[in-house]
């Protein structure tokens, strides 16, 4: 079988675990740091951290907070119903640093990210990640969960000053591999974002909808855009072929 010349990943929520070691994260940090705030509802408190995080991490992509002080926008605005008073900086961080501990304890691929590289590595296919965020930060993900041998080249928009769905990023990718967007698939856990962003920029988009839930109107606005729609990176390499 031979596969696409290239295929691009979305990193978080793609082919790393992201919301289930920030579950774990969250709740491990909770926990140690007593009092209301440990024993609060598990299922409330991961949502309130979850809505924060889009919020805020929104707000760093668009450019409007840099990358500490969305982590410190997000520690204070998370301890706020408990009475922990974060507006120190270093406070601020220390809090934060205490919860990325625990979250990076929890760092791990989705059981189907090595199976899918193995088989489109074995078709032939070169493989890339393109990610909304800091270079380094990612990059230490990428290398703790040994993708950094598999991957050829990794993209981050906290060195290039645009995000996805911006199209440069995606042009930026194929220019980096030598090949032609309509060489290079793209395949991504947010149907706008990842799937019909690179679709616009000429690329293969693929959605990947793990939860099973995508709407009648999400399904419609990727056959508009010519984007595949799979749930499982299982189905990716066959898909493909
Ligand atoms: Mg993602």
């Amino acid at each position: 079988m031979t596969g696409p010349a290239v295929v691009l990943f979305d990193l978080d929520d793609t082919l790393f675990a992201h919301q289930r070691s920030v579950r774990l994260g969250v709740s491990a940090h909770r926990r140690a740091s007593g009092g209301a705030l440990a024993a609060a509802d598990e299922v409330e408190e991961f949502a309130r951290w979850h809505a924060l995080e889009e919020h805020h991490y929104t707000r760093y992509l668009r450019g409007e907070l840099d990358f500490l002080a969305q982590r410190r926008s997000r520690a204070r605005d998370f301890v706020a119903p408990y009475d922990l008073d974060l507006t120190d900086d270093d406070a601020a961080d220390r809090w934060f640093d205490d919860y990325l501990a625990e979250y990076e304890r929890s760092w791990s691929l989705h059981d189907d990210a090595l199976p899918c590289l193995d088989a489109l590595e074995a078709a032939g296919t070169r493989l890339g990640i393109i990610t909304n965020g800091d270079i380094d930060f990612q990059t230490g993900k990428i290398e703790r969960v040994e993708l950094a041998p598999r991957i050829e080249h990794v993209i981050a928009s906290g060195e290039l000053g645009y995000a996805k769905p911006d199209p440069r990023i995606f042009e930026h990718a194929c220019a980096v591999f030598g090949v032609a967007p309509s060489d290079a698939v793209y395949v991504g856990d947010r149907l706008n974002t990842d799937a019909i962003g690179a679709a616009e920029a000429g690329l293969r988009g693929v959605w990947l909808d793990r939860s099973g839930a995508a709407t009648a109107d999400e399904l419609a606005s990727a056959a508009a855009s010519g984007v595949l729609v799979i749930n499982s990176l299982e189905e990716l390499p066959v898909a493909l072929g």
